[in-house]
């Protein structure tokens, strides 16, 4: 079995390329050179130091030794919230602007839901000094002010998509159209393992610096490459596809999906996709997604803004369908206590994504001897403003 893209854009039946005619030119472009230039040696030269001088990788591999003592297995957290910009969405902003300058582009494009995309990419646009736009839905410039605040610091523009539920799908048609508009000048940046062949597996490789560190820090800690599970939590799925990518034809290592179930599977609030989803084309790819009967993309609900995302990238369909992967759903209350025991237990207030991640210590049983390695993919100085009013703290 094959869990990477196929020379067709394909992660069996889920991937492609589903497009407007108009980004034709644009994104055939990006796949038949994307691969040359990420082997190029300057690139990966350039990409290495910032990851490591900007970034400040690699991220710790921490052996955490009480809340391994508190559910009596060997837990190992891979601390992307410690990266710059506190999450691992920059590993992906900074490959994908080296890969814009090298494509000749000056202008940079993105959407953002909660903001952590935009705020990554205006990060990286003021690095190298160019311009960024970011579309975002009314109401979430409205409920995210800090990170409309620190875009606008970093020199972004912030442009609000007024349409439908003036959200993250609606940003993202904007930005689409914007693409359409100016072709030759702009590069979208997309935050997640989502959109149109390549995106996806771009994402994926640019995020895989993850996995390819927990090889060699756990063969320092632990004499092996690989863990018994790997664990991480799916929005889009990027930080998870980073996580599992070196291990995925790895058969002993088992690989953990963590989607934000909300107030419940069945609640009619929830973000559990690839349980809800069916197969439907979001984003530019094929892949599951929640949608009415009709086929309308239905408003996904999460209290973590970066997991509330109506669908899941194309490798994690491929890897939901397959049964490579184990998909546990785990709701705002499950992640809420789980984020405050870590907290309690190792000093580590984590991203509300990354706590749903944490969750699944309480649900599944591991063996003592296991090696888990659980993904912390973002710090939560971001949430605080929920953990107060959850906890009345
Ligand atoms: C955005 C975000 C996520 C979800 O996005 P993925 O593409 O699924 O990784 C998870 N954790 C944190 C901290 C985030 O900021």
């Amino acid at each position: 079995m094959n869990y990477n893209v196929d020379d067709k854009g394909y992660y069996g039946e889920f991937g492609g390329a589903f497009i407007p005619e108009m980004l034709y030119p644009n994104v055939e472009n990006l796949r038949q050179q994307y691969l040359k230039i990420m082997a190029e040696p300057s690139f990966k030269e350039e990409f290495d130091q910032l990851l490591k001088d900007y970034v400040g990788r690699p991220s710790p591999l921490y052996f955490a030794k009480r809340l391994s003592q508190e559910y009596n297995t060997k837990i190992y957290l891979k601390r992307e919230d410690l990266n710059h910009t506190g999450a691992h969405k920059v590993n992906n902003t900074i490959g994908q602007i080296l890969m814009a300058k090298r494509l000749g582009k000056s202008r940079i494009i993105a959407e953002t839901g909660a903001g952590q995309h935009g705020v990554a990419t205006a990060t990286v646009c003021a690095l190298m000094g160019m311009e960024c736009i970011v579309y975002m839905g009314e109401i979430d410039i409205a409920r995210q002010a800090p990170n409309v605040a620190r875009m606008k610091m970093l020199g972004a523009e912030v442009r609000p998509a007024l349409s439908g539920s003036k959200t993250l799908k609606d940003a993202t048609n904007e930005a689409i159209r914007d693409w359409i508009n100016n072709p030759v000048d702009t590069h979208y940046i997309i935050g997640s393992a989502i959109g149109p062949h390549p995106y996806p597996d771009m994402v994926t490789r640019f995020q895989s610096v993850i996995s390819e560190e927990i090889k060699w820090q756990l063969k320092e800690k632990e004499g092996k490459e690989n863990p018994d599970y790997v664990i991480a939590c799916v929005g889009g799925g990027s930080n998870a596809a980073g996580t599992y990518y070196h291990f995925l034809h790895e058969e002993e290592v088992g690989i953990i999906a963590v989607e934000a179930a909300g107030k419940g599977v069945d609640s009619g609030e929830s973000a559990a996709t690839s349980v809800l989803g069916k197969m439907g084309i979001i984003h530019g790819c094929k892949t599951l997604l929640m949608q009415t009967a009709d086929g309308q993309i239905t408003e996904p609900y999460s209290i973590s803004a970066g997991l509330d995302y109506p669908g899941v990238g194309p490798m994690h369909a491929h890897l939901y369908k397959t049964g490579r992967a184990e998909f546990i759903p785990v709701t705002d209350d499950q992640a809420m206590q789980a984020g405050m025991v870590l907290s309690k237990l190792e000093g580590i207030i984590p991203a509300i994504e990354s706590s749903h991640a944490f969750a699944v210590l309480d649900t599944k049983k591991f063996k003592p001897e296991d090696v888990v390695v659980i993904n912390l993919s973002g710090r939560g100085d971001k949430d605080l403003n929920t953990y107060i009013e959850y906890f009345k703290l």
